[in-house]
């Protein structure tokens, strides 16, 4: 069975059972303090759990993307090293929100993958949570009675906290759970070990495949368990195991959902699959992360410096680094698999398909920059080798090379072995350790539990059409940061305030409490499905209705900058072509940023044209039309561009002017008229295949105009108020080119008049020809002037002092043939050198010393001749 059907049977299977079949969340996560990526099937389902907000469906099934690369769940170590372990992998789930329980969990996934999927049962172990002290929980008697109605009671075994109580993170919904393992043993090895002794053991072909979770906790912050406010199901099932379990092999990487990969990988290295241990956890690390790269691509996050971008390139940089060290890779080749992705995965995941260039492009660049650093590495690596004299390279020096130049640890491990050298490991460790907690100090944030006023009531954003409204605040927390020291987190009951989103930036404004205080919001944001200000004190009263107020200027501004970005967008399209995409936009007050793909500079002249049709849009006074709660379908048919970051569930609001319909949660102006003029200040790449522009709008084109207007005024001044002032520039330049050419015919002369006098000063010493002058020469003339002098005297003995700017300069020149130990140039000037108060030196026959003192080069003249 392919993998593709497979996947379609999972999805048929639940739908017949009433359940909403619904597309992957993003990989990439927003709006989530906790969590960077999507590391589990309920994650974008969490809010459900937590009761903040109600579903449509009390029943969903889906395949999520998933990465398990950070925080609580990190299989980066193991990948590639295990054939089971991935750092992206689908997960297949089944889902109730307060609707079917253990039951009917139990029954359907054990009909699944016994009727449907036809997997003899002598394969399957599961496992029920056994209870916990600490937690002052129970043995899971319920899920045990359901599975021994399916199941001989020896292939039911207990679990622990560790492998049968999930959790997604320190905080958050919780709950027992029972897992599914399959044992995929020969029979022969069964009748040696019993597969019941290997369920958890970390046996590669005894592995667990599917993760009931029973949800019905939430861990608050001080680690305490409560009771959510409905029990939940929440499914997980590994693909890509599955896919092994079915397809009759034993590992993941056999399964078609990996094989098209290898055998790529094969054919551009040159490195068979299964014959050697080193190269096979090479190619599946490559493959593997070649995928997680991809995936995290064609949702908008490329690899950058920082945070999630940051873990993607180190995914990508560990899968280089495989291929550098054990296949010989050391041109960029990963990019290569990036057609073959998209043929195998672009059916259900589109993405893939429409970004397959970008993806294409990014990989290509990563590659390339990371294997100019291995480069340089490896030549620093040799200098320290070479500097090392205990066959011991210090901790400090290997982390100086990881730290600045992204070199691997292991990789200059081996290089060393090879030379016979070791690493002090432990040092290293230190270093990193000690980073770590640089790092983690100064992100610190202490989060209290929030404390609820008012419970259970949807907070609803009513800022699009009020910037001030009466409200009263339902929770609030303490947090305290590096950064901004302590604060509060308020969430009302309503709120008029934007919360940072969609590229736009947080409201600011204030609270007017009742008694007269006033409490400034420094910021709002939204976290998960909560809109929380930012406020530097606390209400004396905290459970008043109070007044709270917009700061109205800045978001006008923020408006028209968010409206002239939408104008941009479409202009970017029509002037560049339909493959320019949103990558990321950055809406201020004073300022709007956005980043797109295309693949060459912008030329200066379809940048005008860009911003010629903006303004025409702006001049055409367009009327804001806008839909609420439109279903995404509805919206995407009417042509609106859909963004990417949304998931199931989230009301879409499509935003019109004219022509241009985009799906967007910001905040805009009535009338395009109200952005007054937009004007492009910058236009610049970003990453490989992406350019970013920045351009102003309102108020901030006008403050540029005044400050062009005020600086051309300025510049008239300067030069009398000429008629016309270019050509009043051009005349300056070229007088100036003039004067310099005159200038550089009289040094020329001055030069040579010089060196006929010195000639005429030429007195005999001992059958030396002896000059010595003072010269208002630079070094390099009086190089030249003791060169051009040595080649028309013979027996030269030459020596300048010159005083340039108060710093003293002496230069000495002695005709090859007598220059000696005894006559030597170098010797002479650092002597000479003392008594202008400097030193210097050189070669027997020239030389030179600057000092401070340039009174003492009359005496230092006068001495040379003693040297004769
Ligand atoms: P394991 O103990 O094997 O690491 P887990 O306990 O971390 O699994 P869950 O968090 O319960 O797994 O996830 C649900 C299912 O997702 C698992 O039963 C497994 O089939 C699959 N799964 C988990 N982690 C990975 C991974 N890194 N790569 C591929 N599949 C995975
Ligand atoms: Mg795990």
């Amino acid at each position: 069975m392919t993998s593709q059907k497979i996947r379609q049977q999972f999805l048929d299977f639940f739908k017949d059972k009433q359940h909403k079949i619904v597309p992957s969340a993003p990989l990439v996560l927003k709006n989530d303090p906790t969590l960077m990526f999507n590391n589990a099937g309920m994650v974008p389902f969490k809010e459900y759990f937590l009761g903040q907000k109600t579903i449509k469906n009390k029943r969903i099934a889906d395949t999520q993307k998933c990465l398990r690369v950070s925080g609580k769940h990190n299989d980066l170590e193991e990948v590639g090293i295990d054939t089971y372990h991935h750092t992206l992998f689908e997960m297949l789930g089944n889902w109730s929100f307060g609707d079917y329980f253990k039951k009917e969990a139990i029954d359907w996934a054990w009909e699944l993958l016994t009727e449907v999927y036809k997997i003899d049962k002598s394969k399957l172990y599961v496992t029920v949570f056994v209870g916990d002290k600490q937690d002052h929980l129970d043995f899971d008697q319920e899920a045990y009675d359901f599975w021994k109605s399916h199941i001989d009671e020896d292939r039911i075994i207990n679990g622990n906290k560790k492998d049968n109580f999930w959790e997604m993170g320190a905080q958050g919904p919780c709950g027992p759970c029972s897992e599914i393992h399959v044992d995929l043993r020969t029979e022969e090895e069964k009748a040696k070990t019993s597969g019941k002794d290997l369920v958890n053991k970390d046996h590669p072909q005894v592995v667990e495949i599917w993760n009931l979770v029973f949800m019905q906790y939430n861990r608050k912050a001080d680690g305490s368990l409560v009771d959510l406010s409905a029990k939940h199901i929440d499914t997980g099932m590994g693909f890509e195991r599955l896919c092994m379990a079915l397809q009759g092999v034993t590992s993941n990487y056999d399964t078609d959902v990996f094989t098209p990969l290898i055998s790529e990988v094969e054919t551009i290295t040159n490195h068979n699959y299964g014959k050697d241990n080193e190269t096979d956890i090479a190619i599946r690390v490559i493959v593997d992360h070649l995928r997680a790269v991809a995936f995290s691509i064609s949702d908008g996050q490329l690899p950058s410096n920082t945070g999630a971008g940051y873990v993607i390139r180190r995914i990508l940089r560990r899968a280089i680094r495989y291929g550098f060290t054990f296949l010989d890779q050391k041109e960029p080749f990963i990019y290569k698999l990036t057609k073959t992705l998209s043929n195998q995965m672009g059916d259900v995941f589109p993405e893939i398909k429409n970004q397959e260039v970008l993806i294409h492009n990014v990989i290509k660049e990563e590659e390339h920059s990371f294997l100019r650093a291995l480069d340089q590495g490896l030549l620093l690596l040799d200098r320290i080798i070479d500097n090392t004299k205990d066959k011991n390279i210090s901790g400090g020096k290997v982390f100086e090379l990881y730290d600045t130049y992204g070199f691997p640890f292991d990789l200059t491990q081996l290089i060393a072995k090879e030379k016979g050298y070791t690493v002090d490991e432990e040092g290293f460790n230190t270093h990193m350790q000690k980073q770590k907690e640089r790092s983690k100090a100064a992100s610190a944030v202490e989060t209290s539990d929030w404390n609820v006023l008012v419970e259970d009531e949807e907070e609803e954003f009513i800022g699009y059409d009020n910037l001030n409204a009466k409200v009263k605040i339902t929770q609030y927390r303490k947090v305290i940061t590096k950064k901004d020291g302590e604060m509060y987190q308020l969430v009302f009951n309503m709120t008029p305030f934007y919360p940072e989103g969609g590229g736009q930036v947080g409201d600011k404004g204030h609270l007017e409490m009742n008694n007269g205080d006033v409490i400034y919001v420094l910021d709002t944001k939204k976290e998960n499905n909560l809109i929380v200000h930012y406020t530097k004190h606390l209400p004396k009263n905290t459970t008043e209705i109070f007044n709270a107020v917009v700061n109205k200027e800045q978001r006008k501004l923020s408006a028209s900058n968010h409206t002239a970005t939408h104008l941009l967008h479409q202009a970017l399209r029509k002037v560049l072509g339909n493959h320019v995409e949103q990558k990321g936009s950055l809406v201020k007050p004073k300022s709007l940023r956005f980043d797109f793909s295309h693949f060459a500079k912008v030329e200066p002249q379809q940048l005008q044209e860009i911003e010629d049709f903006v303004n025409a849009r702006i001049r055409e006074n367009l009327p804001l039309i806008e839909k609420r709660n439109v279903p995404m379908q509805e919206a995407i048919d009417e042509g609106a561009m859909a963004l990417f970051g949304e998931k199931y569930g989230d009301s879409v609001r499509a935003i019109r002017f004219g022509k241009s319909i985009e799906l967007c949660g910001g905040t805009h102006v009535q009338h395009t008229g109200e952005i007054w003029y937009f004007k492009i200040k910058s236009e610049s790449a970003v990453a490989a295949g992406i350019r970013r522009i920045e351009a102003i709008t309102n108020t901030a084109v006008g403050d540029y105009f005044v400050e062009i207007d005020e600086n051309y005024e300025a510049i008239k001044h300067v030069l009398k108020n000429p008629k016309e002032p270019v050509k009043a520039i051009e005349n300056l330049q070229e007088e100036n080119a003039n004067l310099k050419k005159q200038i550089e015919g009289f040094l020329k002369d001055k030069a040579s008049n010089l060196k006929d006098e010195l000639k005429d000063k030429v007195q005999q010493i001992n059958g030396v020809n002896f000059i010595s002058a003072e010269v208002s020469l630079d070094a390099n003339s009086v190089k030249d002037l003791a060169f051009q002098l040595g080649g028309e005297i013979k027996d030269l003995f030459f020596i300048a002092g010159s005083n340039i700017d108060g710093k003293a300069i002496l230069t000495i020149y002695i005709s090859k043939n007598i220059a000696n130990d005894k006559l030597h140039a170098g010797n002479i000037v650092r002597e000479l050198g003392k008594l202008i108060q400097g030193g210097g030196g050189g070669q027997a026959f020239f030389a030179t010393a600057g000092g401070k003192n340039p009174s003492g080069i009359k005496e230092a003249l006068e001495k040379a001749k003693g040297y004769l």
